[in-house]
């Protein structure tokens, strides 16, 4: 028998209780869920004296058609475009963005929250970790890229950390080109390249704390990464004690290549998550679109699927003994509440 839910603190962010470890609440009778049919029990918060439901702590709370939520989160893993999916589960394509951005921000969370105890204690960052750059883009190939850094472990092909930003216009090789570029800055303005800003961000997450007392406590490890510059400088300040080894990219691909991991993972997304096919309609027209996607991804491949599919044992995050392997249906079951991913309640 499932053990009846307890809420720890008070849904609404308004609220004092919202934050606070010892909460007061009394139960407050319950309501016929409509899309189901199913008695979903009430509680009354004694701070703010509104009444919320267990369904206020889960991630389809709202949600008109909870029961499309694995069928969804299925087809975002398996290179479908929102439009076929739309029509594959008769709904409309907005439905199926805001499913996409609902469960990107949950995922993202999801991730912070269950890997902070490694993060925090610095022993996630031992190992080898492989960083590098996707390139792709938002809109247009050629004048709108966008670069995609990640960070993933050498041995357990764990996600670590991801981030996404603009990188500047290409070259424009003829008179219309130049006309159609000249266009796109003149509304959106020039593109900054954001390729350092990314890497960086990508590699804090296996150190969450920027302060010199903690980089200094955080256990040595290894890095690696291909030639381009500014790499090292990033590594030596996000990661002081850790060694960069950098390779050729144009070294022969495959197992023995010392960037494989990361090269794997990228090869993996562009096979599972549509909007990164080449040469397809699926492109992306929006950055934070594209970043949710990879963080759904990211959760899959950290928390759900086999570490490896010859070896059918363990996840990534179990590698990592950050927590036994995640069903779809648990892993988009509660909400994450933003303050909870700092472990403690701010100010406490
Ligand atoms: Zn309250």
């Amino acid at each position: 028998m499932t053990q009846p839910f307890e809420p720890s603190h008070c849904p609404y962010e308004d609220c004092e209780s919202h934050r606070t470890r010892t909460f007061e609440y009394s139960c407050f009778g319950r309501y016929r869920r409509k899309c189901d049919g199913r008695h979903i029990p009430r509680f009354n918060c004694h701070s703010c004296l509104r009444t919320f439901s267990t369904q206020t702590f889960r991630v389809d709370y709202r949600l008109k058609k909870p029961r499309l939520t694995e069928p969804i989160f299925n087809g975002l893993i398996s290179k479908v475009s929102l439009r076929k999916l739309a029509e594959a589960l008769k709904v409309r394509r907005p439905t199926i963005e805001r499913r996409l951005s609902l469960y990107g921000d949950h995922c993202r969370l999801y991730h912070a929250q269950k890997s902070l105890k490694q993060r925090q204690s610095g022993e996630l960052c031992e190992g080898t970790w492989v960083f590098d750059e996707l390139e792709t883009f938002e809109h247009n190939r050629r004048f709108k890229p966008l670069s995609v850094a990640a960070v993933v472990h050498h041995d357990s092909f764990f996600i670590a950390g991801l981030a996404v930003g603009k990188m500047p216009a290409r070259m424009a090789v003829n008179e219309a080109r130049r006309k159609e570029r000249d266009a796109i800055v003149e509304a959106e303005g020039r593109r900054p390249s954001e390729s350092k800003r990314v890497v960086t961000e990508a590699l804090s997450w296996l150190a969450p704390d920027a302060s010199e007392s903690y980089l200094r406590g955080v256990p040595g490890g290894h890095l690696r990464s291909d030639f381009k510059t500014g790499y090292r400088s990033i590594a030596r300040t996000v990661l002081p004690n850790h060694a960069l080894h950098q390779t050729s990219s144009k070294d022969k691909r495959g197992p023995s290549n010392p960037l494989f991991a990361i090269n794997h993972g990228f090869a993996m997304m562009r096979d599972t998550i549509s909007r990164l096919v080449r040469r397809s309609w699926c492109a992306s027209k929006l950055q934070e679109r594209l970043s949710q996607h990879l963080w759904i991804w990211a959760c899959f491949r950290n928390y759900v699927r086999d570490w490896k599919r010859t070896e059918r044992d363990i996840t990534s995050a179990e590698w990592h003994h950050i927590c036994p392997r995640q069903t779809i249906k648990r892993l988009l079951q509660w909400r994450i509440f933003e303050w909870r991913k700092t472990g403690v309640p701010e100010g406490s």
